[in-house]
């Protein structure tokens, strides 16, 4: 069964709850999960939060923070064939769309694992004499992070890597139907020597967990990539402590051809750009759709 992992161990859902994780090309079950709920997630808020406040994870050098999110890199490149045959059994993306993905998502721990320790500040001129200023950029504080299932872990790096290489804690929730590589990424970051309570991660689904992390006035900062209407709900939701908020929301975004583009690789990105997870289509000519 996969657990979350929350306060550093590997535990099953409070309720006993699980669900079933499905192949979406044959619909066989590949995996069982547990179900987290709200209690589960405030375990791990609660754990986050004791993180960030009295462990040292905040005040460890960035340097050697940024090593440790190296080490992360290290791991996945060592397990990419592993983590791409499970992104495609829970996704059903080809396995070479995976492969892909892996090599971007190491690529991402690596580029937040450089800038750890590369942003000392800034100096600002200030108007009155003999002062300056100085902008310092400190970690937020706990992170909830929340993702969807079309690119479940490379949308996780890009939440995951920045966060840990800035300093703060956080508590991820996947998609509830594609959890598996996160859950991966997971024992990679403990392996990696992420200390517990740093990163947390439930499983479950939004209108609990997600709903929880949104609300819950422990949690300073939001990281959400999905649906507009479920977008909508987690700014509602997240109002109750004013937190910060970034939201990646979906669409379909329009396309413009100008007169003087090749009409024919127009039509082919499009189809590409749309279809893209069903294979990659874009063969240089639409007439072969
Ligand atoms: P979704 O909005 O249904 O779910 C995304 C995540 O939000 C899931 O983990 C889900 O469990 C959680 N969630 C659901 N209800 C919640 C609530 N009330 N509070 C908190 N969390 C909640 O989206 P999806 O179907 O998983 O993903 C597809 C959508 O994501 C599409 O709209 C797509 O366009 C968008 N998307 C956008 C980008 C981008 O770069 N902007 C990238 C990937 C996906």
């Amino acid at each position: 069964m996969k657990k979350m992992f929350i306060n550093g161990e590997w535990v099953e859902a409070s309720s006993g709850e699980t669900r079933d994780i499905i192949n979406p090309y044959n619909q066989e079950v590949i995996a069982t999960a547990a179900e987290g709920n709200e209690q589960d997630t405030k375990f791990a808020i609660a754990a986050a939060r004791e993180a960030f406040e009295h462990d040292d994870w905040a005040t460890t050098p960035a340097a050697e923070r940024g090593k440790i999110v190296h080490k992360i890199a290290d791991l996945i490149e060592r397990d990419r064939e592993e983590l791409a045959e499970l992104e495609s059994l829970d996704t059903g993306k080809t396995v070479e769309e995976s492969l892909g993905d892996m090599d971007d998502i190491a690529g991402v721990f690596r580029y937040f694992a450089e800038m750890a320790d590369k942003d000392g500040g800034e100096i600002i001129e200030s108007p009155i004499p003999n002062s300056t200023s100085k902008v310092v950029h400190e970690p937020v504080g706990v992170c909830g992070q929340i993702t969807p299932w079309n690119y479940p872990l490379l949308q996780a790096s890009w939440k995951l890597a920045p966060a840990l290489a800035a300093g703060n804690t956080l508590v991820m929730k996947p998609s509830e139907i594609t959890p598996l590589t996160s859950i991966k990424v997971f024992e990679l970051m403990a392996e990696a020597g992420v200390p517990a309570g740093v990163v947390n991660l439930v499983l479950g689904p939004g209108d609990s967990v997600g709903a929880e992390l949104s609300a819950n006035d422990n949690v300073d900062l939001i990281s959400f990539t999905g649906g507009i209407h479920t977008g909508k709900k987690i700014m509602q939701a997240a109002s109750s402590n004013v937190k910060n908020l970034a939201l990646e929301l979906g669409g379909k975004n329009p396309n413009i051809v100008f007169a003087d583009a090749d009409f024919e690789t127009a039509v082919d990105q499009a189809m590409n750009a749309v279809f893209f997870h069903a294979a990659n289509l874009f063969s240089g000519n639409s007439s072969d759709y």
